[in-house]
């Protein structure tokens, strides 16, 4: 199951990690440089062949990777971030590690790394390493062994980035026996999997945590959401309806759940921030690759010092998202607060990755210029303007050189087309773009020969509404239901 046909191995080749060359250490102490290389080796041999798979394949009921999870504990991944007393390795700085583990995992597979290691081991192992001593020993070890998946639960309808008191609509009513828990939740990862869900819902005016087993009666779960990306990440909806939960699965005090949850969403945000840098290191390392290898007019494209300086901004964007990561893991290690930082962290990681892997505007002109000049103009004229394009992509930054390359094509066309018409048409193909541009095109030149007559001649008169020639001229040569209407009296004249 762990094979795969068609692996990104395949497709780019050994792909060198510019993180080794690029990043510095310097934050990281040995006993975490020996945990990224340990993770590093595992991802290197069990997520690099399933790559593809793991980010293609859409969301299924029963698409849980259970292999990859139960390759995982077997590794000990998810001892890294507990004490000794649950089977943990009893780390000196526990975040900081699980952390780089993250981005390990996130550079083949973000959607294994957010699922499997943030929501397993960060949301709900925190929230149960912070349980009262009874659960913890229960459930804990056995989370730490890889013994069962969980979820983690908040989000709602309508309620989630807002989790206040009158916003969260699942409450658990005092039964003899426990609680009795109504509601339902939204996007809730590893729902389809999952044995337990931290639960938090509302009990009187407070909120509060539950852990509930998800074979209770009363407990349903949707099939999973259909997402555009991260599709190894399986979130969906679970109902609870009239769920039991006994008095001593109650995480903490009554009322207290919203403060113990905020505090895992803290690690979270932080572990999001750290698959974020994953992500872009990847992305980073491919198509650097990519730039070194591909040539264009007797170049590597890296030579084009558009290329350089767009690749410097990544690398520095990736650096400083990886920096804040690693000071938020080092501040909580320390038992300092990390709520500012870990969600900088969150930005600053995401927007990395997203950076990254976005098409340029620039690009983007590019490839319109580029489609424009060689359908219309000779293939000679094609190449010439192009290497002008990247000649300009050379000289100028990102965001001024699309409205420069506009310019700049524009007077291309003008001074290299003699053809006043064809040279029209080129502008306002590119002026609009997309298809049946050209049949656009044709259909305005069209109109603008009539329009041209009325603009050289004689005007409608106002008071009379009468027309002279043009208008008549104008109206033989319109379609018949646009004929404009003479409101003189004898319009005979104009027939
Ligand atoms: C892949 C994935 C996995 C997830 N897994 C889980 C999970 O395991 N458990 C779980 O509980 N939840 C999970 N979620 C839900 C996630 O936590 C919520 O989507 C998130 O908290 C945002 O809440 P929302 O979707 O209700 O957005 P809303 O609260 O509706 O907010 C939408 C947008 O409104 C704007 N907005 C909201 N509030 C403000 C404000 N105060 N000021 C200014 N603008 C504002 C912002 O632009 C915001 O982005 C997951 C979501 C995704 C996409």
């Amino acid at each position: 199951m762990l094979d795969s046909s068609r692996s990104d191995l395949e497709r780019h080749g050994v792909v060198p990690r510019r993180s080794d060359s690029l990043a510095s250490d310097l934050l990281l102490p040995d006993e975490t440089l020996e945990v990224r290389r340990e993770v590093r080796a595992f991802a290197d041999s069990v997520l690099r062949p399933i790559a593809r798979e793991l980010n293609c394949e859409p969301e299924r009921r029963d698409g849980f990777r259970h292999d990859v999870f139960d390759r995982m504990a077997s590794a000990g991944l998810f001892a890294i971030p507990f004490p000794e007393d649950v089977g943990g390795r009893a780390l000196r700085y526990p975040t900081l590690a699980t952390l780089s583990v993250l981005e390990e995992l996130a550079y083949y597979a973000p959607g294994i790394a957010s699922s499997m290691y943030d929501a397993q081991a960060i949301l709900v192992g925190n929230t149960l390493n912070q349980a009262p001593p009874a659960l913890r020993g229960e459930f804990l070890p056995r989370l730490v062994r890889g013994e069962f998946v969980a979820s983690f639960a908040t989000s709602e309808p309508g309620a989630s980035t807002d989790l206040s008191v009158r916003s969260v609509q699942t409450v658990a009513h005092r039964h003899d026996e426990g609680w009795l828990v109504t509601g339902r939740k939204r996007w809730i990862t590893n729902a389809v999997a999952a044995r337990y869900v931290i639960l938090l819902c509302r009990t009187g005016d407070a909120l509060s945590l539950l852990f509930v087993d998800m074979h209770a009666p009363g407990v349903s779960v949707s099939d999973p959401d259909m997402k555009m990306g991260n599709h190894a990440q399986l979130t969906a909806d679970i109902e609870f309806k009239n769920v039991l939960v006994p008095h001593h699965h109650v995480l903490g005090e009554i009322g207290a759940g919203l403060r113990s949850a905020l505090g895992s969403l803290v690690l979270g945000r932080m572990g999001i921030g750290a698959v974020g840098v994953g992500m872009a290191q990847r992305a980073f390392d491919i198509s650097s690759h990519y730039i070194s290898h591909r040539s264009v007019f007797e170049r590597p494209i890296a030579a084009f010092q558009h290329w350089q300086f767009r690749f410097a901004e990544h690398a520095m964007q990736i650096d400083s998202a990886r920096s804040a990561y690693q000071r938020a893991a080092l501040l909580t290690d320390r038992g300092e607060n990390a709520e500012v930082l870990a969600a900088m962290a969150k930005v600053m990681g995401s927007s990395a990755a997203v950076e990254m892997s976005r098409v340029p505007r620039t690009g983007l002109w590019c490839l319109r210029a580029q489609r424009a000049c060689v359908r219309s103009v000779t293939v000679n004229y094609a190449v010439r303007s192009y290497r002008l394009v990247l000649t300009l992509f050379c000289k100028r930054r990102i965001l001024s050189a699309s409205a420069a390359m506009r310019r700049h094509i524009r007077s291309l066309w003008l001074w290299g087309n003699s053809n006043e018409q064809a040279t029209n048409d080129l502008r306002r193909r590119f002026r609009s773009g997309g298809r049946g541009s050209h049949r656009r095109a044709r259909a305005n030149r069209k109109q603008s020969h009539s329009t041209r007559h009325l603009k050289r001649t004689r005007r409608p008169r106002r008071d009379t509404g009468h027309c002279g020639k043009a208008i008549r001229t104008a109206r033989r040569r319109a379609p018949f239901d646009h004929r404009p209407e003479c409101r003189r009296a004898d319009q005979g004249r104009c027939a």
